[in-house]
């Protein structure tokens, strides 16, 4: 096969896996059980009650030598729900590569607080936090990887902008 029709295969499949996942956020009975996994998340924040002081560390990814990893699915939540202005492009989460931070972040705020995956919702830098942020981490993966089954929705676990770039405008 050629390199040409190998890339045109790889967005066909890309394009498909998009527009499953959009379909699945969209519907309100699974957009239902991914806020209950939120909202389970926030119960656990509020009983260990992390410290947050601000630090950027979460959504500076390059700076402080981490990484976001999401599903397909939790990004299809996020950007089915922008506002109006708000959309993505490719150019937007290009810029972000470069600068080693996320699209989302805007004058070192979270533009897209209520709508941000899992993980950004249960890292804290607070050092306090390390064993239960472990814990709670796995369990909500388990829950992720089990509605993708028990909903027919395909499973992609993989790095938040490589992820984004596929849905984002050109
Ligand atoms: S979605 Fe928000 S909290 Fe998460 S990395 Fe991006 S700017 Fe930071």
């Amino acid at each position: 096969m050629s390199d040409r029709h190998e890339r045109a295969r790889r967005d066909d499949d890309t394009g498909a896996l998009v527009d499953a996942w959009l379909r699945a956020a969209r519907t309100p009975d699974i957009a239902a059980q991914i806020e209950a996994i939120y909202q389970m998340i926030a119960d656990q924040v509020a009983v260990h009650r992390p410290v947050c002081v601000g630090s950027g560390r979460c959504c500076h990814f390059r700076d402080y030598g981490h990484l976001l990893y999401t599903t397909g699915l939790e990004a299809a939540h996020t950007l089915a729900r922008l506002a109006q202005g708000q959309e993505l492009s490719s150019d937007d989460v290009e810029r972000a590569i470069e600068r080693g931070d996320c699209p989302f972040l805007i004058h070192e705020q979270c533009s897209v607080h209520t709508l941000k995956p899992s993980g950004c919702r249960i890292y804290f830098c607070d050092q306090e936090a390390d064993g239960w942020q472990q814990d709670l981490s796995e369990r909500v993966v388990d829950q992720f990887r089990r509605l993708h089954e028990r909903r027919g929705i395909p499973y992609r676990y993989a790095e938040w902008r490589s992820l984004l770039a596929w849905f984002a405008a050109p």
